[in-house]
């Protein structure tokens, strides 16, 4: 049966390549949720665009009635002007100033939609803008999701294997040595380091010559780096990471 000491060199390469998946997959979520938000405000854009447009469109409708009205009602006016109904001065130029009166709003209206047909272009100019950034965030989410589920699924199965050789690691340690290297990882993710040259891997502080000597000779002791806490394990208990295929 492996000793504690190796099984904690075990637990630390296991930890190390499950904190590396997590960090892996780390802001991919994020950033698809914040792709989707950004997606969703960009398709707001567009139906606002794509609202003011038809605002445009029924007022030119709306408009374009009431110019013929006001056209009709002028030519019925100069008919009547000029058919010899007309009384005295006094009615003729009260048919004068009304006929003024449709030819400078028929002008104001005439303005009003030329602006508006500037201000059209203006927002169909803006809508394929919006339309084309429509599509390159929804091009983006749609490589992002695809990229997190292919890590997903790639990373469930190595989840499920390092898991498992996790619990079988655990079920061996000694309860007390597993207590101290989960609380040791509330502060350092690297709980346990090997130690290289004399010195600790973690800190990289040198360790006392009598230290050393004695986890020679004590091999089912814990020891633990006097600078930064860290539990230590002999060299030749660390798994080298393999060579990713
Ligand atoms: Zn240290």
């Amino acid at each position: 049966m492996p000793s504690n000491v190796e099984l904690i060199a075990r637990l630390a390469h296991i930890d190390e390549k499950l904190d590396d998946m997590h960090a892996e997959l780390g802001d991919l979520p994020k950033l698809v949720k914040k792709l989707e938000d950004k997606l969703r405000q960009h398709m707001r854009q567009v139906e606002e665009t794509q609202k003011a447009l038809e605002d445009i469109a029924h007022y030119r409708t709306t408009m374009r009635l009431r110019l013929q009205e006001l056209a009709d009602k002028e030519a019925k006016l100069q008919e009547t002007q000029f058919s010899g109904q007309v009384r005295n001065n006094r009615e003729f130029d009260a048919i004068t100033h009304e006929i003024e009166f449709i030819r400078q709003e028929r002008l104001r209206i005439e303005q009003e939609l030329a602006q508006n047909q500037i201000k059209e272009e203006n927002l169909h100019g803006l809508l394929q803008r919006q339309q084309a950034d429509v599509e390159d965030v929804r091009k983006e989410l749609q490589e992002r999701e695809e990229e997190l589920n292919a890590l997903s699924t790639e990373q469930d199965n190595e989840f499920r294997t390092l898991q498992a050789e996790r619990k079988a690691i655990i079920e061996q340690l000694a309860a007390e040595w597993y207590a101290e290297y989960e609380r040791i990882r509330t502060y350092h993710s690297d709980a346990a380091v090997y130690v290289h040259k004399g010195s600790c891997s973690g800190c990289f502080s040198a360790i006392p010559p009598q230290m050393l000597v004695e986890m020679r000779n004590q091999p089912e002791r814990m020891f633990v780096c006097e600078h930064c806490g860290r539990i230590l394990y002999p060299e030749h208990y660390r798994i080298e990471e393999e060579e990713i295929i």
